[in-house]
C-alpha cells in the first residue's frame, strides 16, 4: 500500500483511511471482517469519533491485539476542556489503547466555536495537556467551513485539518487551502471524498483526490468487498484523462445541484433552522442507519424545519444554487416515513 505523511505530525498513514461512522450500523462481526480485510490490504489509518455512537467501541474490539503500526484518529465535539478530556478518556478506553495518534476538535464550523475551544480551560488547552501526558500524539480539527479550515491551518495549532474534499467541492482547488496546508506542513484529511455516498464512482472520485499531493481520503465502509475496492484504487489510482474530466463535469452538473456542502453560507435562517443538518438527514440515515439517528425520536433540529416560512433567503445565499426548501421537505418526508410508529421527539446528538 502506498503511504502518505500527514504534514509536520510526521505520522505516516496508508493512502486511504477507513472512516468509522458506518460501524455504528453494522454488527461487530462484520466490523471485524472489514478491519481484517483492511489490515490484510495494508490499510493502517482508522478514523472515528466520540459522537458516532458505538463506533469507537467496535473499532477497538476489532483491532484488539493489533495496535502496532496503526494510526488511530478520533474526535470530540466538546469545546470545554473538562468534557473534551472525558470524551478523550472514554475514547482511549473504547479503542483499547494508551494513545490516540490524532485527536481532533470535531465540527468547528464558526469562529465562535474555535474561540470557545481556545479559551483558558478550553478543549485546546486540554488537548495540549493530553499530548504532554502521552495520551495524544497530534491535535487536529475538522470543519465543513472553508474559512475555518483556512483559519485552522494558519493558526499553527493543528497538525491536521479535515475538510470535505471531493470532485464536487470545486471551491477547494481555487481556495488556496491545499497550498497553505502544504507550506505550513499541515496534514489534510479529505472528509466525504465520495460525496457522502452520492458520487457512486469511487475510482474516479478517489483518483481525482490523489491529484492533490499529501491529501489522505477517509472513506466510510461497510463490507470487506468495499475495502478491497478502495485498497485497489489507493494502490493504483487512475491517471485522469480529458474523458474523465468530462465525466467529472457531468457529475458536477447533476449531483452538484443537490449536494449540500455543509458550508453554511445560507445561514442565518430567520426562524433558526439548521439548514445543512436538515439537508444532511438522508446522509446520516445512510451512514448510521435509522435505528441510531431516530433512536430518541425525531431530532429537534429536524422538527424545526417544519417552521420554514419559505422566504427563500437561504436559497439566494447558497453559492451552489441548491433548492433548499425542496430538499428540506424531502428530508422531512423521509423522517416521517422512517419514524412512523416511533415515540418521543427528543434530540439525537448526531454531528456530520
Ligand atoms: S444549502 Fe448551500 S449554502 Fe447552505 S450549507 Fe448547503 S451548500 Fe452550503
Ligand atoms: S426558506 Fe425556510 S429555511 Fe430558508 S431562510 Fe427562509 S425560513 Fe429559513
Amino acid at each position: 500500500m502506498r503511504s502518505i505523511i500527514l504534514g509536520r505530525s510526521g505520522l505516516t498513514v496508508s493512502a486511504v483511511g477507513l472512516g468509522g461512522i458506518q460501524f455504528s450500523k453494522i454488527p461487530q462481526a462484520r466490523v471485524a471482517r472489514v478491519i481484517a480485510e483492511a489490515l490484510e490490504r495494508g490499510i493502517t489509518f482508522f478514523e472515528t469519533a466520540y459522537g458516532y455512537f458505538d463506533s469507537e467501541q467496535k473499532l477497538g474490539l476489532a483491532l484488539r491485539g493489533r495496535r502496532q503500526g496503526l494510526i488511530l484518529a478520533s474526535k470530540s465535539s466538546a469545546r470545554d476542556g473538562r468534557t473534551f478530556t472525558r470524551h478523550l478518556e472514554q475514547g482511549l478506553r473504547r479503542l483499547r489503547t494508551d494513545v490516540i495518534d490524532i485527536y481532533q476538535l470535531h465540527g468547528v464550523d464558526s469562529p465562535e466555536a474555535l474561540q470557545r475551544a481556545l479559551r483558558p480551560g478550553g478543549a485546546v488547552a486540554a488537548a495540549r495537556r493530553a499530548i504532554r501526558r502521552g495520551k495524544v500524539r497530534s491535535l487536529g480539527l475538522t470543519t465543513h467551513s472553508l474559512e475555518m479550515a483556512l483559519r485552522a491551518v494558519r493558526t499553527g495549532l493543528f497538525e491536521t485539518v479535515q475538510y470535505p474534499i471531493s470532485l464536487i467541492n470545486t471551491e477547494v482547488p481555487r481556495s488556496g487551502l491545499l497550498g497553505e496546508a502544504r507550506n505550513r506542513r499541515v496534514g489534510l484529511i479529505a472528509m466525504k471524498p465520495l460525496g457522502g455516498g452520492r458520487l457512486g464512482q469511487a475510482r474516479l472520485a478517489l483518483s481525482y483526490i490523489y491529484r492533490f499531493r499529501g491529501v489522505v481520503p477517509v472513506v466510510g465502509v461497510e463490507t470487506p468487498r468495499q475495502v478491497r475496492q478502495l485498497a485497489g484504487i489507493a494502490e493504483r489510482p487512475t491517471k485522469l484523462a480529458p474523458a474523465h474530466f468530462e465525466r467529472i463535469r457531468r457529475i458536477r452538473r447533476t449531483v452538484g445541484r443537490t449536494f449540500c456542502r455543509a458550508c453554511r453560507y445560507c445561514e442565518p435562517c430567520p426562524v433558526g433552522i439548521s439548514i445543512f443538518r436538515v439537508l444532511y438527514f438522508p446522509v446520516y440515515v445512510m451512514q448510521m442507519g435509522p435505528g441510531h439517528v431516530l433512536r430518541d425520536g425525531l431530532p429537534d433540529w429536524l422538527v424545526k424545519a417544519e417552521q420554514c416560512v419559505q422566504c427563500r433567503q437561504c436559497e439566494a445565499r447558497c453559492p451552489f444554487h441548491l433548492k433548499i426548501v425542496e430538499g428540506m421537505k424531502s428530508s422531512l418526508r423521509l423522517a416521517r416515513r422512517l419514524s412512523r410508529g416511533r415515540g418521543s421527539r427528543r434530540s439525537a446528538a448526531v454531528r456530520p
